[in-house]
């Protein structure tokens, strides 16, 4: 059966990296028909945060996940919080310490930091020396009762097996290999506060859990050897490892960390921004994967059924910001408009533009406001910049705009369109869209030479939407007065 599982340590909110992981974990699962699990893995207690396990569960549900079992969804091979599996961990760890796969190591955190300053200083890559290598055994069973009568908790170190090769065939990235002797000796199995390491927890829970495929990121891939080795200690089978690429952002053509300032990184972020999910998911789906064809834009439900692992790439995936907004922005245009209305309306209410609670008649002029930019955005935060003109008067002139109403057809055009309004007896569209038609009419100035010079006197502006229904939402008094403005 395939079991696959997205394992998140709630040390933070949940990153774009950590959701494609889950998501290629989700679509293997559901188009091999197998099961998705969610497991937290939370032994690393002074990097959680409060929020963390909320904020993932949260979020890949609101990009369209669901799993099968998970912290709040039991089934047999529970608990799915790894804080909570303790007493499946101990009896494994004496187990090898028994078997003398393991041991207890007194190295105090200075003394190894110390070990490590000094190898730096010999150009040597850190490493943990065997505290114990050339000692006799009474010499050793003495240092050990030194550290305990000093009051030295242990930790528990695997034993690296010697001069061994540890290989997989690796489902994205094919074979791999790893000499027991480059992975940094013996490492710790369970901490001084009794808790797992991830390297020991993960293959416990993976075996248990009866994990077929494991697909995570490219930064575990140095770790793989390490969990081999685990396996190997108690004779379990390893499942099948897939190591995704890393991202890097298109711009700069850095691996993206989540120091970088120049995108945004957490899907809260995202869905704070109006994002709609189906358009998020479709962009991290493509992060790394490529659909056979040319259209990029899929359902979750065609990208479940076209799903196919072999298609992950082993390059890099580029981080493209141009590329999200553009999906984002096909998704918006073919969004049921209620949705689009609601949130865009939720954007400018958050921004302090409009009211909590607006009027029957406010609240009919912004949804008229709202439609008008739809076509436009990308994501219904931009509702907010796209609208200003609306809520904050015009921008100041550029030079460039400046120039066009300095053409010989601009002020007669303006002068005419005045004389139109002041007689116009209802500001709507269609008698702003007349009263351009018969200054056309009138002076024989048309097209770009006649509505430029409006759209710049009016919003300061050379681009922007339908003209004539932006000057209805702007209504009579801005228009004129901005109008009157340019032409005295
Ligand atoms: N908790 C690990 C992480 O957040 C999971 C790694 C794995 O999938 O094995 O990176």
């Amino acid at each position: 059966e395939i079991r696959v599982r997205y394992a998140p340590s709630p040390t933070g909110h949940l990153h774009i990296g950590n959701a494609r992981t889950a998501l290629f974990n989700y679509l293997f699962a559901r188009h091999y028909k197998g099961k998705f699990i969610l497991r937290i893995e939370d032994t690393d207690q002074s990097r959680n945060i409060a929020d963390g396990e909320r904020s993932q569960l949260d979020n890949l549900k609101w990009l369209g996940m669901d799993w099968d079992e998970g912290p709040d969804k039991p089934g047999e091979y529970g608990p799915y919080r790894q804080s909570e599996r303790k007493d499946i961990y101990q009896p494994l760890i004496d187990q090898l310490v028994a078997e003398g796969k393991a041991y207890e190591s007194y190295m105090t955190e200075d003394e190894l930091s110390a070990q490590r300053d000094e190898q730096r200083a010999n150009g040597e890559m850190p490493h943990y020396v065997d505290e114990y290598a050339g000692l006799s055994a009474e010499q050793k069973e003495q240092k050990i009762a030194d550290a305990k009568a000093a009051g030295i908790t242990p930790v528990i170190r695997f034993k690296v097996p010697v001069n061994r090769e540890y290989a997989w065939d690796d489902i994205v990235k094919g074979n791999i290999s790893f000499g027991s002797e480059t992975i940094g000796g013996d490492f710790v199995i369970q901490k001084r506060d009794g808790m797992p390491t991830y390297n020991f927890a993960v293959v416990v829970d993976d075996h248990m859990m009866k994990i077929s495929h494991v697909f995570r990121g490219d930064d575990h891939v140095a770790n793989t050897p390490k969990q081999l080795m685990i396996y190997e200690a108690f004779g379990w089978d390893a499942p099948q490892f897939g190591h995704m690429s890393l991202i890097i952002n298109s711009e700069t053509g850095k691996k993206l960390s989540k120091r970088d300032e120049t995108v945004l990184q957490f899907i809260e972020q995202y869905r704070d921004l109006g994002y709609l999910p189906e358009a998020m998911l479709n962009f991290i789906i493509l992060l790394g994967w490529s659909p056979v064809g040319e259209s990029e834009i899929f359902s979750l439900r065609e990208f479940v059924k076209m799903y196919d692992e072999k298609r992950l790439s082993k390059s890099p995936a580029a981080f493209d910001g141009k590329k999200l907004e553009w999906i984002n922005n096909q998704y918006v245009k073919n969004a049921d408009e209620d949705r689009i209305m609601h949130s865009s309306l939720e954007q400018l209410i958050k921004a302090g533009k409009v009211e909590e609670a607006p009027s029957a008649l406010k609240l009919e002029w912004t949804r008229k406001l709202i439609n008008l930019f739809k076509r436009q955005m990308s994501y219904t935060g931009q509702i907010v910049e796209f609208t200003d003109l609306f809520f904050n008067g015009p921008e100041k002139i550029d030079e460039e705009s400046r120039q066009e109403l300095a053409a010989d057809n601009a002020l007669p055009a303006l002068k005419a369109l005045e004389v139109q309004f002041e007689n116009i007896k209802l500001f709507d569209t269609v008698n702003i869209l007349a009263a351009i038609k018969a200054v056309q009419k009138e002076t024989g100035i048309k097209g770009r030479a006649l509505w430029m010079p409006i759209r710049i006197a009016i919003t300061h502006e050379m681009h922007g939407p339908e003209l004539p229904e932006s000057l209805e939402l702007l209504g009579y008094d801005l228009s004129m007065k901005h109008l009157k403005e340019m032409i005295n």
